[in-house]
């Protein structure tokens, strides 16, 4: 993308509203503008942050054979009748009636319309298991929205809902969806612990909120330095057995992790204190096992083996899609701007340059755009220097190319590391294969 052809309005003013990091730098960056209160607009380099972070998701729960689906945001009043929801759930949700006077609403969460649409075709325990997911909108009406997109009302959740014929296979696919959400983190760039929640009255163990670590998190957190240190994505797991899936799932449970909510000072103190880590967190993720809570009050069943019919065993798993957008930023930034992982970055690299109308540096400046213009952003604009080096370090993409008129006469040009500030001069081959 050539800037001069791009929309990417950046503020110099820090907004006045904005009271964290990520929230001034995703306004000041322009991924994004608050049109009501808590519902925001993505532009476009917003929107590209938020596409990398679905496909990541969407790849790493095919891989673990979740299938893709896509739900409407408005929902029948009906369906949450059924479940006894419709009453329960309060103030956040958005009610709306048609012209005919019928009650809907707009999606919090879609546990009663999976159940609904998997219980109108799956008829036998042959057909399980299934897992379903989809990366929709969500509306809660929250009472205090605030932190820009963190805490949103309009917000963009993948949730993914399974299904099983028993118990011991509904641990099984909770198991498969911790390895899914810890690798998804992984790629994304950020650690996000899991840590033990909350199961409400259905009880056991089975449900684990994933929060990102930064000191504006809403939650405390107390875990063992272990969880930060592994290796999710080169961890050999059979997912499809499920004695690998225990085995990996207590290198999980075997280390201390919870929040303030959940916080346990006896067992704390076993740990030893060089592993202690305590501090704030984001919860970017949950996931939930509740067995037979809404097949049975929904009146779901399937035929089993003995020809017995039986309700069958859910659980559901969120991600924050849009949350995470600022959680990685409130994770990943400092004083001049955002510092994006590579894996979701708007752009791969920036080109800056120096000197727009120099015969040399507009030279190279275009071979190295058109090796990639869809992920590249060129700053081809005829601004200062100065200017440019603030926006693309604002911006936070991983790599600055800096073409001047000196190094571009030699063909050489300054490759910057965001994260870092490293500096490298280099060729322009050696430097499009060093960004990768
Ligand atoms: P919170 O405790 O922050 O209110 P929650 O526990 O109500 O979140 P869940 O029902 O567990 O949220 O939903 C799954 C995920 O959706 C959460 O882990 C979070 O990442 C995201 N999420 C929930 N509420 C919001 C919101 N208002 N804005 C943005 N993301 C949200
Ligand atoms: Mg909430
Ligand atoms: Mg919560
Ligand atoms: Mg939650």
């Amino acid at each position: 993308m050539r800037l001069t052809k791009a929309f990417q309005p950046t503020l110099k003013e820090v907004p006045a509203e904005a009271q964290i990091a990520s929230h001034r730098l995703m306004l000041r960056a322009g991924l994004v503008r608050q049109t009501s209160s808590g519902i925001y607009a993505w532009l476009p380099a917003g929107l590209r942050v938020l596409r990398n972070i679905e496909q990541i998701v969407r790849e790493e729960q095919d891989a673990i054979g979740a299938q893709e689906v896509l739900m409407p945001t408005l929902q029948s009043a009906d369906l949450w009748r059924r479940s006894g929801r419709y009453d329960a759930y309060g103030p956040e949700m958005l009610r709306i009636q048609d012209r005919h006077g019928r009650d809907l609403l707009y999606g919090p969460t879609n546990e009663e319309m999976i159940t609904d649409i998997f219980g109108a075709s799956v008829k036998s325990y042959k057909d399980l298991p299934k897992a379903l997911y989809h990366i929709q909108w969500k509306f809660r009406d929250e009472v205090r929205p605030r932190f820009g997109v963190m805490r949103g009302r309009e917000f963009l959740m993948k949730d993914a809902y399974s299904f099983d014929a028993t118990y011991e296979d509904a641990v099984a696919s909770y198991r498969r969806m911790m390895l899914s959400y810890l690798r998804i983190f992984q790629r994304l760039g950020v650690r996000a612990v899991p840590m033990v929640a909350d199961t409400g009255p259905i009880g056991g163990d089975l449900s684990h909120e994933f929060l990102v670590l930064a000191p504006t998190g809403e939650s405390g957190v107390f875990f063992d330095a272990a969880l930060e240190e592994q290796d999710w994505l080169g961890r050999p797991v059979d997912c499809d057995d499920h004695e690998s899936l225990a085995t990996f799932f207590s290198t999980v449970t075997d280390h201390y992790a919870a929040t303030d909510e959940k916080h346990d000072e006896a067992e704390w103190a076993k740990i030893p204190e060089e592993r202690k880590r305590e501090g704030r967190g984001i919860e970017v993720g949950h996931i939930f096992y509740f067995g037979t809570k809404y097949t049975e009050s929904m009146g779901i069943e399937v035929i089993g083996s003995d020809g017995a019919s039986f309700h069958p065993q859910m659980g559901s798993y969120g991600i924050g899609v849009s949350r995470l957008v600022g959680a990685i930023i409130e994770a990943s930034h400092d004083e001049a701007g955002i510092i994006w992982p590579a894996s979701v970055a708007p752009y791969r690299a920036a080109i800056l340059n120096l000197r727009q109308g120099d015969e040399a540096c507009d030279a190279i400046c275009e071979s190295i755009y058109g090796t990639d213009p869809e992920n590249l952003l060129y700053d081809d604009r005829s601004d200062r220097a100065g200017v440019k080096f603030n926006d693309a370090d604002l911006m936070g993409h991983p790599w600055q190319i800096i073409v001047g008129p000196r190094g571009a006469k030699e063909g050489k040009v300054e490759l910057k590391q965001r994260a870092t500030g490293e500096r490298f001069e280099l060729s322009v081959e050696d430097a499009l294969a060093k960004i990768g």
